[in-house]
Formats: structure tokens, C-alpha cells, sequence
């Protein structure tokens, strides 16, 4: 056996089986074993069309100095499912495919548990079938024809063809045959609508741009990125709680359930639908195809939701936002539409201050990771006449301090120091736009001179300062 093979230089978008099985014809072996045994340096190797191992093997054998990456990212189904993997997942993935051992690599990927499997097939459009024998002088198997939920050919958007004689074998190594006399083929699909037709032309090139990006979009954590989307189209209830029977509803009234029928991804037909999976935080990966469809019933088209600003644009979401003064019946609900966004001058991270009509305004330090972070508070900046006439209010009824904070949402100390006639304006002060005009507002600094106070209020504003940046940080 030869301690390398030169394996033919794969064409765009080709399956690396593809490019296995052409080299098998031209060099000529008999049996498929001698091939594997020399592209791979064994015969106990499965030539998987989807997430084939031995890679590193097959790299370093090839005469042709392609990186076993390379083979990876542009010849096999790897970034097809790798976005919408866990990082960690996707990496031992990517590490099973490079090594010996590829039988786990399947059950990784959550192949087995999915019902959309059609990983034995092999596909073509018969319009690329020609366009390849003029431009290459042969046709092969392209990537894109093999991936499931592909029906058509995204660039000529034709119904893709399957092999009815010869019949593929499917442990061999099947060539597209070079003449069309040489075999019969057959559409995969017949007799659908023109709209169904169109809805899946859309989808196989929603399918193209995802195994086209150069750099893999980080999509597990789905819901994240789709919230604020979710939001605008009216399926967040206040609460943040999303509207499941109404989300389970809208997306089958958009395809239609024939056609999420023949992708195998009907939602109404399972207790717990993939869609309540796919909108609940990650806890494990749903199928591509399905994160897809979502995308497109939100966004329009994958493309649209790529070219999305609301997440780096907006580093705690989209509006509206929780209003979060405890003494207003609003508190907690999603009323706050203005964020202004500035940047902590140490950590360069993004500050957004959140401001209710209530006149309660609060500060955080974000980006936020996750949707709880949302009723995080850092500094108060204005507490506004809802919250102060609570506080007279509860003063009035004789309250202890101590309750007084926990029913207003604040610590002790702040309670006394607005109780005790400070004007609860601003709890610190908000960087004045022109410095000259600053004294024109009664500033905190105008109270602390009052000669009642024994306090040092200096002191423990800074103090408290101190506290709360602390409290930031913590969080
Ligand atoms: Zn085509
Ligand atoms: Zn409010």
C-alpha cells in the first residue's frame, strides 16, 4: 500500500465523497476497500456523506496539501449543523472528524434523535449536472444537493433528481455517471403547489448562506438572538413569558402543514414542539432545518437575520425594557422604551440607562447574556414622583425604615437620607452636559450643607457609591 494517494482537486462545493469516488474510478481499483485503504490508510473506514472521520489520516496522505479544516468547513456537512451546536460540542465534533474514531461523531450531533435523517442520499440538479460537465468535464455531487431540508437546486431553483438505475450502492463509492445515457433519474418531489415550490426554493437558500459563511454564526442559544424579534411580532407577554400556543400557530399558517410535513418538522404534532424548544433557553441543540424555518417565519430570510443590528447595535436588547420601581404598580413590566447607551470610561463596556415615563430611571453595565439580566439594577439615577410620594407615604404610616426600603426597593441608608428631606431627585448624580449650568439644579451637594444633618453625607455617598459599584461588579 502507497503512503499516499493524490486525490483529485475538489471542485466548488463538492462532497468529499464525491471526491473519494471520482478518485475511485480513475485509479481504477476493483473494490472500494483497496481506495479507502489508500486515501484513508485502512479499509475498516464508512465513507460518510455527511460527517466523515479519518481526516487528519486522509490530509496527510493526499499528495495535494489541502488542511483536514479545510476538508471540514468546505466538503462536509460540518457547517451545516456545527452553528447551532454548543462551542464545546461543535469542537469535539470537529475533533471526532479529524481523528480515527468517527462513531460518535452522529449521536454528537444529535443525528439519531432527529427525524429529519436523510443522510443516504444523494441528489443532483440536473441543470448544475450540465453546467459541470461544460465547465469541469464531468459532473459531481454537490454539498449543497445533499443537505436535509434541500429539495432545490438554490442556484437554478429546479427540483433536485435521485438515481433510479443504476441504483447507488450504498456501501460503495457511487460516481454521477458522466453521460445522461448512462442512467435514469427521477424528481424527488412531484406535483406540488408553485407556492410550495417557491417556499422551498427560499429555504435551500437560506441552507446555501449558512454553509457559505467563512466565519460560523453562533446560533445554539437561538432565542437570544431572536428575542427582540419575538418581541416585535407580539409573542413575549409582559412578563417576558413567550406566547407559545400562538408561536406553536402562526409558523404552520406560514408554510402550510404540508410542507412542514414534508420537512418532518410539523409542530402541532408533538405535545412539546421543537418551536417551544427552539424559543426556551438552549438545553440542546434542535435540528438546523428547524432553527431555519423559525428564522425565516421571523426575519423573512436567513440573510435578513445575518444582516440584523439589533444585537450588536443594541447590547441590551430591543425596547421595550422592565420598569424597575418597586413602589409603581408597573414594576417589572416591560414599559421602558428609552435606553440611552454610553460606555464605562474603565472598562470601555456599554452603560445603558433606562428611563420610565414614571420618572424612575436606573442604570446598568452590560452587555446583558441572558434575558434575566434584563431586572438587573445598578444605580438608581432618578426616582420620580411615583417613588417619592410612596416614601412620604410610608413615612406618614409610621413605617419602620428598614420596611420602608424593602417595600421601595432601596437599602436603608437611602431611605434616610430621602426621608429626611433630601430631595430624591438623584440618588447620584448624572454628569452634567455643561458644567457651568450644574449649579442651577439643586444638586445633592446643596443639601449636604444643610445644618440639621449630623451625617456625613459625603462620606456615605461615596460609601454607598462604593457599594453599589461593588454590587455592579458582583453581577
Ligand atoms: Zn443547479
Ligand atoms: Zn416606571
Amino acid at each position: 500500500m502507497n503512503e499516499w494517494c493524490a486525490l483529485p482537486i475538489p471542485y466548488p462545493d463538492e462532497l468529499l465523497y464525491s471526491v473519494i469516488a471520482r478518485y475511485h474510478i480513475r485509479s481504477n481499483n476493483t473494490s472500494p476497500k483497496w481506495t479507502l485503504r489508500e486515501v484513508f490508510g485502512t479499509d475498516n473506514v464508512i465513507p460518510t456523506i455527511d460527517l466523515p472521520s479519518h481526516l487528519d489520516a486522509l490530509s496527510r496522505r493526499n499528495v495535494v496539501q489541502i488542511m483536514a479544516d479545510e476538508w471540514i468547513n468546505r466538503h462536509t456537512f460540518y457547517t451545516y449543523y456545527a452553528p447551532f451546536l454548543p462551542d464545546s460540542l461543535a469542537i469535539r465534533v470537529k475533533a471526532l472528524m479529524r481523528s480515527t474514531d468517527g462513531s460518535g461523531i452522529h449521536a454528537l450531533v444529535g443525528i439519531t434523535a432527529s427525524t429529519i435523517d436523510q443522510t443516504n442520499r444523494l441528489w443532483f440538479c440536473p441543470s448544475c449536472y450540465e453546467q459541470d460537465i461544460q465547465r469541469y468535464g464531468e459532473p459531481y455531487w454537490h454539498r449543497i444537493h445533499q443537505l436535509p431540508g434541500v429539495y432545490l437546486c438554490p442556484h437554478h431553483r429546479r427540483v433536485l433528481h435521485e438515481l433510479t438505475s443504476p441504483l447507488s450502492d450504498r456501501h460503495g463509492l457511487n460516481v454521477l455517471p458522466i453521460s445522461r445515457h448512462m442512467f435514469r433519474s427521477i424528481a424527488v418531489i412531484e406535483d406540488l403547489p408553485n407556492k410550495l415550490i417557491d417556499r422551498l426554493s427560499d429555504i435551500a437558500e437560506d441552507i446555501h448562506l449558512l454553509v457559505q459563511q467563512n466565519k460560523l454564526p453562533a446560533l445554539y442559544d437561538l432565542r437570544k438572538a431572536i428575542l427582540p424579534r419575538l418581541t416585535e411580532k407580539g409573542f413575549v407577554t409582559v412578563l417576558s413569558r413567550i406566547r407559545q400556543q400562538k408561536l406553536c400557530e402562526q409558523p404552520v399558517l406560514f408554510y402550510g402543514r404540508e410542507l412542514l410535513d414534508l420537512l418532518d418538522s410539523d409542530p402541532l404534532e408533538v405535545r412539546y414542539s421543537w418551536l417551544e424548544q427552539s424559543t426556551r433557553t438552549a438545553r440542546r441543540a434542535v435540528h438546523p432545518l428547524r432553527q431555519l424555518l423559525l428564522i425565516r417565519f421571523l426575519y423573512g430570510s436567513f440573510r435578513e437575520f445575518l444582516n440584523r443590528t439589533d444585537v450588536t447595535n443594541a447590547p441590551f436588547g430591543n425596547a421595550p425594557w422592565p420598569c424597575l420601581n418597586k413602589a409603581a404598580d408597573h414594576y417589572k413590566n416591560l414599559v421602558v422604551t428609552q435606553c440611552d447607551i454610553t460606555r464605562c470610561s474603565d472598562t470601555g463596556q456599554p452603560v445603558g440607562t433606562f428611563v420610565c415615563s414614571c420618572g424612575f430611571s436606573y442604570s446598568r453595565r452590560g452587555p446583558d447574556r441572558s434575558e434575566e439580566e434584563k431586572y438587573y439594577r445598578g444605580r438608581i439615577k432618578s426616582f420620580g414622583p411615583i417613588w417619592s410620594d410612596k416614601l412620604k407615604q410610608c413615612m406618614q404610616e409610621g413605617m419602620s425604615y428598614r420596611s420602608t426600603a424593602e417595600r421601595l426597593g432601596v437599602d436603608t441608608n437611602t431611605v434616610i437620607k430621602y426621608a429626611n428631606g433630601k430631595s430624591p431627585v438623584r440618588e447620584v448624580p448624572l454628569k452634567p452636559k455643561h458644567a457651568k449650568k450644574s449649579g442651577t439644579a439643586p444638586t445633592p451637594k446643596n443639601t449636604r450643607k444643610s445644618p440639621r444633618m449630623r451625617v456625613d453625607w459625603e462620606k456615605r455617598d461615596l460609601e454607598l457609591s462604593w457599594n453599589v459599584e461593588q454590587v455592579c461588579k458582583a453581577i
